[in-house]
């Protein structure tokens, strides 16, 4: 068994046959980039104001380059989209997606994500 996004964002799953299963989903602001779109090229979501203040120290192109967006690219997880397609909780399958996305990991991504979202940038 395994996942993937369809192009148009839906999230599909493979059964045991590798035949595709549509499931009910909907869109969820994502959870790596937080709806921005996009991620900076070190593949982060954001800079710490300790590293702000050292990278910009004295550097006004870098601050202007910035936040022009030089340094950013479409986010990966859901492709500069801003939301990705998640499973509706009521669906018979939801069950088994969530199994999937553990299996890959990005569900642990995602779960951190959410506690960020939640409680704030220390979790
Ligand atoms: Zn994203």
């Amino acid at each position: 068994m395994s996942y993937y996004r369809a192009p148009n964002g839906a999230p599909i799953l493979f059964d045991n046959d590798d035949q595709p299963v549509r499931l009910m989903w909907h869109w969820e602001v994502c959870p790596s980039c937080e709806g921005s779109g996009t991620e900076d090229v070190w593949g982060t979501n954001g800079v710490t104001s300790d590293k702000w203040a050292e990278w910009t120290e004295g550097d006004d192109d870098f601050v202007t380059d910035y936040l022009a967006g030089h340094y950013s690219k479409p986010c990966a997880e859901c492709e500069g989209r801003r939301v990705v397609g998640m499973p509706d909780e009521d669906d018979p399958r939801y069950d088994e997606w969530v199994a999937e996305m553990r299996a890959e990991g990005e569900w642990e991504a995602e779960a951190r994500a959410e506690m960020r979202y939640m409680y704030g940038p220390e979790y």
